[in-house]
């Protein structure tokens, strides 16, 4: 071997070495590797494991709450649905056999409502009575047939929000002889675990996007992703200012909003209750009548007495030229910060399939 290629040997494994994704097969080609692309906490977040507890509550592997009651598999979430129409590849954990596949269902639900099951989805059949489903997959996007061999990593589909979801996520699911089995080892699973790498537990509190929109949202508007608008008249009627967090401890979190130079205006909190999954938070500002200096404004967002997330804005004097321009409607007025409004992944308790 010349230099020149050993030392690019030596480079390829240092590479593949220090990424947990691109290790290569496992040497035991029965364990699984990730279901999907991405980085965990940067693209993927992860909501419920699988449940354990028996009875109507709800237990993750190690023995956290991550989970919600009759979870059979476990979500794998995106940000929005921005990020779902980028194209997210889901792909075989293992070698084996297409054994089920559908498509053609609608993919942008945000809602269980009137609508059941996996969605557009895939199941692969392994060897040792093992059998995986890949569930809530993008409509058009699964690229395999039934009957069809397939390796570890082939592309299956795209990550969508399709049959009962409400949140573009991947459902990774398990099954051993036909019931659910966790991959997950840990205290409070059965298993000895199924992964070649277990991923670390998933629990980390993270700020993962933020926004001001210049018009009312709903939940369904939010996981859109609106665009941020940062500059209002100061006659607005108002903004609306949202947070989207993972595993959000219980706690008060405190909107603080500072004029320019940093004075505080105005600050309110609320108590929230524990996420084990994604969340959107979301604030309406009154402006006119409410805040009366041109300038640069912040909305500083604390978890308790840890500063999480600082939001830039800027009032502008009456008569620029910008979007939201307006009248402030009463409903408005005196509502920081007391109507802060949660919008929870899952939305409740209820098993879904
Ligand atoms: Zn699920």
């Amino acid at each position: 071997m010349s230099t020149a290629r050993a030392l690019g040997a030596a480079l390829t494994f240092a590479v593949l070495a220090g990424c947990r994704d691109a290790t290569g097969p496992p040497e035991d080609d029965s364990l699984f590797t990730a279901p999907i692309v991405g980085a965990p906490m940067a693209d993927l977040f992860y909501g419920a494991y699988l449940d354990h507890d028996p009875g109507g509550g709800a237990r993750d592997h190690a023995c956290g709450l991550k989970a919600y009651d009759g979870h059979t598999g476990v979500d794998i979430l995106l940000r929005n649905f921005q990020v779902q129409d980028n194209g997210v590849p889901v792909i075989a954990a293992a070698d084996g056999t297409v054994t089920w596949v559908r498509d053609g269902l609608p993919d942008r639900n945000t809602t269980w409502e009137g609508t059941s099951g996996f969605g557009n989805a895939v199941e692969i059949t392994h060897p040792g009575g093992l059998s995986t489903i890949y569930g809530h997959l993008r409509r058009g996007s699964v690229a395999v047939s039934h009957g069809e061999s397939v390796r570890r990593g082939a592309v299956l589909g795209l990550v969508g929000s399709s049959g009962r979801s409400n949140w573009p996520h991947l459902h990774f699911e398990v099954r051993k002889d036909g019931g659910p089995l966790d991959p997950f080892a840990g205290e409070c699973s059965p298993t000895k675990g199924l992964w070649a790498d277990q991923l670390a537990y998933q629990d980390a509190f993270k700020v993962t996007d933020a926004g001001i929109a210049d018009h009312p949202l709903t939940y369904a508007m939010l996981l859109e992703r609106p665009p941020t608008v940062n500059a209002f008249p100061l006659n607005a009627e108002g903004m609306r200012f949202w947070l989207q967090v993972a595993n959000q401890p219980a706690g008060q979190t405190r909107f603080e909003l500072r004029a320019p130079g940093g004075t505080l205006r105005d600050a309110g909190q609320a108590q929230v209750g524990a996420s084990f999954s994604m969340r959107y938070l979301l604030v309406d500002v009154p402006v006119n009548g409410y805040l009366v200096e041109p300038g640069a404004w912040q909305i500083r967002t604390y978890q308790g007495s840890k500063l999480i997330h600082t939001q830039p804005f800027t009032l502008l004097p009456v008569g620029a030229a910008v979007a939201g321009e307006g009248p402030a409607t009463p409903s408005l007025r005196g509502t920081f910060p007391s109507a802060v409004r949660v919008f929870d992944q899952p939305p409740g308790a209820g098993a879904h399939p």
